[in-house]
């Protein structure tokens, strides 16, 4: 067998991360080394399983990340960059899949990235499918003037319009801006979502739902509607274990899981 790549997770206990840790152990290349999370600290990491594997969760980033080769990140927008900016310091390879992380929190990631020659793939989705729908999206936007984007997600999500939402009205609006109707009154304010270069975003948020979009697009007399749906998070699950074997030997803030599938 090649050489064992060493991984730790950041956000260990929360639902991405338990799902990360669990994947990870069952890989025969890789082996979970560290646990970060600011809840449920000093308990064995699959606890939650029934079947302790000796990782105890840290909340001390610093202490975490000796023997580490990658840290995969799925906390929150607010606190992934210092994480994030310390396992750079660290010279550790880092896979975030957190959404709504700031711009400029981002540059700074990006600036660290490049100075330490560390690579930093960060990507809003790791479901192959939804990579696939947002290359769809950009694709189709050259051909319609009018496209609104509707995601769905679960109601513990905090972040909105969804990771995913935004790069794909970023990707499709790279090179123009869509139309968008003047002088329009919304009753209710919000009623016509967010807006993205003439694209709107819609948010809906209810239990029951996993991940899921749609991207419509509107020309004469048709629609074209692209549709995703994660019905598990066992879903990002290959995205990320590809971002892990592929992130080392790049360098640099890389966003966008599309750019380590070849
Ligand atoms: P969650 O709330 O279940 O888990 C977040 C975890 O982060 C919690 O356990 C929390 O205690 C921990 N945390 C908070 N502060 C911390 C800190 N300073 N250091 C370490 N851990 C800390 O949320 P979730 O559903 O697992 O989602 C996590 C993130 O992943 C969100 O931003 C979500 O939008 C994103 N997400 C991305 C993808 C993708 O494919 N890229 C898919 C699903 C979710």
């Amino acid at each position: 067998m090649g050489e064992v790549i060493r991984v730790a997770v950041s956000g260990a206990s929360g639902r991405m991360g338990q799902e990360v840790a669990r994947t990870v152990r069952a890989q025969a290349d890789m082996r979970l080394v560290a646990a970060i999370d600011v809840a449920g600290a000093g308990s064995d990491v699959a606890q939650q399983d029934g079947s302790p594997c000796g990782v105890i969760v840290q909340s001390d980033i610093s202490k975490a990340l000796g023997e580490t080769d990658v840290m995969v990140d799925f906390t929150r927008g607010d606190v992934a960059p210092a994480n994030i900016l310390a396992a750079v310091r660290a010279g550790v390879a880092c896979v975030v899949g957190t959404t709504g992380i700031a711009a400029d929190a981002m540059a700074r990631i990006g600036e660290a990235a490049r100075e330490k020659s560390v690579p930093v793939l960060v990507a809003p989705n790791f479901a192959l499918g939804a990579v696939l729908m947002m290359r769809f999206a950009q694709e189709a936007a050259r051909f319609y003037e009018w496209a609104e984007i509707i995601e769905m997600h679960h109601e513990n999500k905090i972040d909105a319009p969804s990771g995913t939402a935004l790069r794909t009205a970023e990707l499709m609006t790279s090179d123009k801006t869509f139309q968008s109707i003047k002088n329009e009154t919304e009753k209710l304010p919000g009623a016509r979502g967010a807006q993205h270069g003439g694209v709107r975003i819609h948010s809906v948020r209810l239990p029951g739902l996993v991940a899921h979009q749609q991207v419509m697009l509107g020309g004469s007399g048709e629609t074209l509607t692209l549709r995703h749906d994660s019905m598990s998070r066992v879903s990002f699950m290959p995205g990320v274990m590809l971002a892990i074997r592929a992130i080392r030997g790049r360098t640099g803030l890389i966003v966008g899981l599309e750019n380590l599938m070849h």
